[in-house]
């Protein structure tokens, strides 16, 4: 995934008013659109929190964890935690009862 800072930065640098061109701040903001999209589109579907690094609960215990210490359990929304992943599970979200 692009940095969309970096694509917004870039759309800034781009702009006439800062000595850049017409046709530059056109593409740089059509690719910053494009990528705005696509991340809402991500964080719509529940593949991306709201920052890169959003607490989100785990399935399991519910207690909050960075992204980076869940492990995505597949199913759109859910994540355990490290050492949820390693107790018995009392719940299963695949399972139908
Ligand atoms: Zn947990």
């Amino acid at each position: 995934m692009k940095d969309l800072k970096e694509l917004k930065a870039k759309m800034l640098d781009a702009h006439p008013d800062k000595g850049g061109s017409h046709e530059a701040f056109i593409s740089a903001r059509a690719a910053y659109v494009k990528e705005k999209a696509h991340i809402q589109m991500l964080r719509e579907r529940g593949l991306i929190g709201d920052l890169p690094d959003d607490p989100r609960p785990c399935y399991y215990c519910g207690n909050k964890f960075l992204l980076s210490n869940l492990t995505y359990l597949g199913d759109g929304r859910f994540y355990a935690c490290k050492s949820c992943l390693n107790k018995p599970r009392t719940k299963d979200p695949h399972r139908r009862n």
